[in-house]
């Protein structure tokens, strides 16, 4: 699928747009979603132009997943998470709405997630999240 590098997250991988970042390094970035799902709702991007899962060059993919990994973790830790959802939507038809690769990590069950994508999020409490999130990182 073409990409688009006018999309949010492309915008923000350069920096025209403003994250609540918790990790960066060369190939990845993690930040913090602002319409959470539930609290510490974090998403984690390779920089690669990829629009699904199935753009995405295997390296990249496994690269990234490291990391999901990683922020899970960090999840867990820092947030005292008792459970994570790992979710990857490929595809408008699948409920996709930003068209640049990504995982969602959401500190919560599936039989209790909010609403996808609706609701702006408290952002000094989403600010809050982050650090700790970091700090355990
Ligand atoms: P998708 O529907 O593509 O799987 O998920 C896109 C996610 O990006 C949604 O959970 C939505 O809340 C989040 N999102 C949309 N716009 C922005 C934005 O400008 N900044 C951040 N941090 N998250 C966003």
């Amino acid at each position: 699928m073409a990409y688009d590098d006018q999309n949010i997250f492309a915008r923000i991988l350069r920096g025209e747009l403003p994250a609540i970042k918790v990790y960066e390094d060369e190939q990845v970035l993690a930040f913090m979603d602002i319409m959470p799902q539930a609290d510490g709702h974090t998403l984690v991007i390779p920089k690669s132009p990829a629009v699904t899962l199935l753009d995405l060059a295997p390296e990249a993919a496994a690269y990234t997943i490291q990391v999901v990994q990683k922020i899970a973790k960090a999840i867990e830790k820092g947030l005292d998470a008792k459970g994570i959802v790992l979710m990857q939507l490929s595809g408008a038809s699948a409920g996709q709405t930003v068209p640049h690769v990504h995982f969602h990590l959401i500190p919560s069950s599936v039989h209790e997630l909010g609403k996808h994508a609706l609701e702006m999020g408290d952002q000094e409490k989403i600010k809050a999240f982050a650090e700790k999130i970091k700090a355990a990182l």
